[in-house]
């Protein structure tokens, strides 16, 4: 629920309509600008009845938000949200490129591709260090170790950083190391984690699409960090689960204006977790970009077939580089710049 003040509303008047509101056990956000304030309700408006509060004389009118999101919704905050990862600007005209491979695996293999990397013109560096793996056999990552490895390739390019972060237990490790905190697919239901990376997490949070989440479900686990007290979150198309078995998951290319009619946060979409096959990365990539998305996270390695996790949808340090050269001719035709 968004209610709208009369034009020049005093402060002393709006506070008495928020205290109306908070009374009812509700929290509230304000928003004051030049001409008009408006004060989004947050929490089960159920508990108030709109008539009461459009009673008000200071109040011009009290809409309804169809959403269960305040915080992340469009309708709240009408200017995209740009996003300051330890210096990259994310969302509104800026192009985020992340690059990187899938885990780090060891101190040689990051800082080549890092170097890599940024030569061809990405922006940040990813590489996981704690992996979700869905067989407990299958390799883990490198824990503390491989963050620390993540910190040597950002003193030598400059790159900040991009992990993922599976534990509320690393939280502080995180803060400390990491310019951009990822949660995966996987966790993206994990409200106890959500809640505790909003509260405790000083830096922002890329938040990926689960495995078959629906746009409010998404948006709506984007709030919960929001709502604990980070309001810094970048969200993560990464394909789908659809029936469809020959690819691993389907780009869902629809969220990118999806997204940005609902909400005001900057999305970046993932085309190696959604393909699962590197020779879609490229037209995948491309048709993203021309789409409006605000990034792109692409699984790059230098030795894709020796990788330890996803090489067969990495694509070499060569080819990233060719295709970030034409990502950058249609980042113009969009008016992103890189
Ligand atoms: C990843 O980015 O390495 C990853 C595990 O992605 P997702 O959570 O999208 O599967
Ligand atoms: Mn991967």
């Amino acid at each position: 629920m968004i209610i709208v003040f009369k034009p020049k509303v005093k402060e002393t008047d709006v506070n008495h309509v928020v205290d109306q509101v908070k009374q009812r056990g509700l929290d509230t956000h304000l928003v004051i600008g030049e001409e008009v304030t408006i004060c989004g309700v947050i929490g089960d408006t159920t508990r108030i009845d709109p008539r009461q509060i459009e009673v008000s004389p200071f109040v011009e009118k009290v809409m309804h938000v169809g959403e269960p999101y305040k915080l992340a919704n469009r309708a709240f905050h009408p200017d995209d949200s740009i996003i300051d990862v330890s210096g990259v600007k994310i969302g509104g005209d800026h192009l985020a490129l992340i690059a990187g491979p899938c885990s780090v695996e060891s101190k040689e293999q990051v800082i080549e591709i890092a170097i890599a990397a940024k030569a061809a013109g990405a922006n940040l560096l990813r590489g996981g260090a704690f992996k979700p793996r869905t067989s407990p056999y299958a390799f883990q990552g490198m824990g503390t170790e491989g963050l620390d490895i993540l910190l040597e390739a950002k003193k030598v390019t400059g790159l900040p950083i991009v992990s993922e972060l599976m534990s509320a237990e690393y939280i502080d490790e995180f803060n400390e190391k990491v310019d951009l905190i990822q949660i995966g697919a996987r966790n993206m239901q994990n409200f106890d984690l959500l809640k505790e990376v909003g509260r405790r997490c000083t830096k922002p949070i890329l938040l990926k699409r689960g495995l078959a989440a629906t746009f409010e479900e998404w948006i709506m686990s984007a709030e919960y960090i929001m709502a604990s007290g980070n309001p810094n979150v970048i969200l993560c198309e990464r394909g789908v689960r659809t029936f469809e078995t020959y690819t691993r998951n389907t780009l869902d290319l629809q969220a990118i204006p999806v997204v940005k009619k609902l909400t005001h946060l900057p999305i970046i979409i993932d085309p190696s977790h959604a393909g699962g096959k590197w020779w879609l990365v490229e037209p995948m990539a491309k048709a993203s970009v021309a789409a409006g998305c605000d990034g792109l996270m692409i699984e790059v390695h230098n030795a894709p077939e020796c990788a330890m996790c996803d090489g067969p949808q990495s694509l070499k340090p060569s080819k990233y580089a060719e295709l970030i050269t034409q990502i950058k001719e249609i980042a113009k035709i969009v008016g992103k710049e890189v």
